[in-house]
C-alpha cells in the first residue's frame, strides 16, 4: 500500500476549521483508492508564537522539509496585528515558503454553475470558466536588488534569469498538457527587456518539451481585460511575479467568494497547499467557514502533490456535486436560502468521495 506523510498546519481563526474538513476528505480518497496518508499538525503563525514565541517555530521547520506535501489553513490573529520580526503572523507564511522553495504559485479559478450569483460579472461571461494562473513566486521586482528609498528617489530591480524563467515554464506547460493544452503566457514585451527574455525563454522551452501544448503570449494589460472580458477563453495563464500578484486577485473576484479558491505552491522540496483566504477572525470559531477553498486544496495536493489524478478527480467532483445539489455556507447562499455549517459541508463531500452517491437535496432547491 502507497503510504504518504502529510504536516497539516492549522494555524489561526477558521484555519483549523477548514483544515480538519480537507483532511476528512483526504482520508475518505485514500480509503477509496487504497493508500494511507500519516498526518500530524504542526504549529503556525498566531498558533506558532503562542507555542515557541515564533510564528514558523523550529519543530514545524524540520517537520514540513521531512513530509511529502504540507496542508496549510490559515494565518493572523488580530492581537498581533502589530508584532514585528518572527513573532508576525504571515511572516511565518512567508518563511514556510522560502523553506520549501515554492517559486510556481497555481490558483485554479472555477466558476460552478450554481454559484453565478456570487459573482460580480453577468452570467454570460462565466460560463465554462476553469482556468488556472501559475505565477513566479520568488523572484522579479519584489527581491530584485540593488533596492532603496531615498527621500526624492526610490529604486526597485526587475531582474529575472532564464532558469528561474524555465523552471516556472515547465510548471505552467506540464498544467496545460494534463489540462486543455492551452498555455497563455503574459508579459510586457513591449517596453521591458526583462519581458523579452521572459517572451524567448517561455517559446524555446515549449518548442523544446511541449510541443503539444499551444501557446500565445499576451500583453499584460490586455490580459487583465480578458480576464473579465472572456474569461472562459483562458487554460493556464503563465506570468511572473508582480503582475501575477495582480491578476490572480483581478481573477479571484470571478468566483465570488474568497471561500472557494485553493492554491498550491510549488519548488524544490514538499509542495504547500493552502486555501487563499486568511484567518477571517469575524467568522471564527462559529462553524460557518466555507470549506471548499480548503478541500480544493487537497484536490490540488493529492494532483500536485502525491501525483493521484485519479483521487484528485474525485475530490473535484465531489465539489461540484455538492454545489449542483445546494449545500452552501452563508458565504455564498442566497438570501432565504437554508445556510450549511462547516462540518456539514465537508462530511456532504467526504460522503459523495467515499460512496459517490447522489447528495441529498437541500430543502427549497
Ligand atoms: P480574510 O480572507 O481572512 O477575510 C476576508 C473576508 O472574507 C472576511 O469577511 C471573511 O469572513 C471572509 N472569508 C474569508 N474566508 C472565508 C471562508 N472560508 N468562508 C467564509 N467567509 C470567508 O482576509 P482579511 O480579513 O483581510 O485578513 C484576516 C487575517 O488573515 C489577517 O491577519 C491577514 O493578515 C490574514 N491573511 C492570511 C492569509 C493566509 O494565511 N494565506 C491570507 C490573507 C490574509
Amino acid at each position: 500500500m502507497k503510504r504518504f506523510s502529510l504536516a497539516v498546519l492549522p494555524g489561526d481563526g477558521i484555519g483549523p476549521e477548514v483544515t480538519a474538513e480537507a483532511v476528512k476528505v483526504l482520508r475518505a480518497a485514500a480509503d477509496l483508492f487504497g493508500y494511507r496518508i500519516e498526518t500530524r499538525e504542526y504549529a503556525v503563525g498566531a498558533a506558532g508564537v503562542a507555542e515557541s514565541d515564533d510564528a514558523l517555530p523550529e519543530r514545524t521547520r524540520a517537520a514540513v522539509v521531512e513530509a511529502d506535501a504540507v496542508l496549510l489553513g490559515a494565518v493572523g490573529h488580530p492581537d498581533l496585528a502589530a508584532a514585528e520580526g518572527k513573532r508576525r503572523p504571515e511572516a511565518g507564511l512567508l518563511a514556510l515558503r522560502k523553506l520549501l522553495g515554492a517559486y510556481a504559485n497555481l490558483r485554479p479559478v472555477v466558476v460552478h454553475s450554481s454559484l453565478v450569483h456570487t459573482s460580480p460579472l453577468r452570467p454570460e461571461r462565466l460560463a465554462g470558466v476553469n482556468l488556472l494562473i501559475v505565477r513566479e513566486l520568488t523572484g522579479g521586482l519584489y527581491y530584485g536588488e540593488p533596492r532603496a528609498l531615498e527621500r526624492e528617489t526610490a529604486v526597485n530591480t526587475l531582474r529575472y534569469s532564464a532558469a528561474e524563467i524555465e523552471r516556472v515554464a515547465r510548471v505552467a506547460f506540464r498544467a496545460a498538457a494534463e489540462r486543455r493544452g492551452v498555455l497563455t503566457s503574459v508579459d510586457k514585451a513591449n517596453v521591458l527587456e526583462v519581458s523579452q527574455l521572459w517572451r524567448e525563454t517561455v517559446t524555446r522551452i515549449g518548442a523544446e518539451e511541449f510541443p503539444a501544448v499551444e501557446l500565445e503570449h499576451l500583453y499584460v494589460d490586455f490580459a487583465a481585460m480578458r480576464l473579465v472580458a472572456d474569461p472562459a477563453r483562458i487554460d493556464v495563464l503563465l506570468t511572473e511575479n508582480l503582475f501575477g500578484d495582480i491578476l490572480s486577485d483581478e481573477a479571484a473576484v470571478l468566483a465570488g467568494s474568497l471561500g472557494l479558491l485553493p492554491s498550491a505552491s510549488l519548488g524544490d522540496g514538499p509542495g504547500l497547499f493552502e486555501p487563499v483566504h486568511g484567518s477571517a477572525p469575524d467568522i471564527a470559531g462559529r462553524g460557518v467557514a466555507n470549506p471548499i477553498g480548503a478541500i480544493a486544496s487537497a484536490a490540488m495536493l493529492l494532483r500536485y502533490g502525491f501525483r493521484l489524478p485519479d483521487a484528485a478527480a474525485a475530490v473535484d467532483q465531489a465539489v461540484a456535486a455538492v454545489l449542483t445539489a445546494g449545500a452552501r455556507t452563508a458565504d455564498i447562499a442566497r438570501d432565504g436560502e437554508r445556510a450549511l455549517g462547516t462540518r456539514e459541508i465537508g462530511d456532504e463531500v467526504a460522503r459523495l468521495v467515499l460512496w459517490g452517491e447522489a447528495v441529498q437535496p437541500v430543502p427549497g432547491h
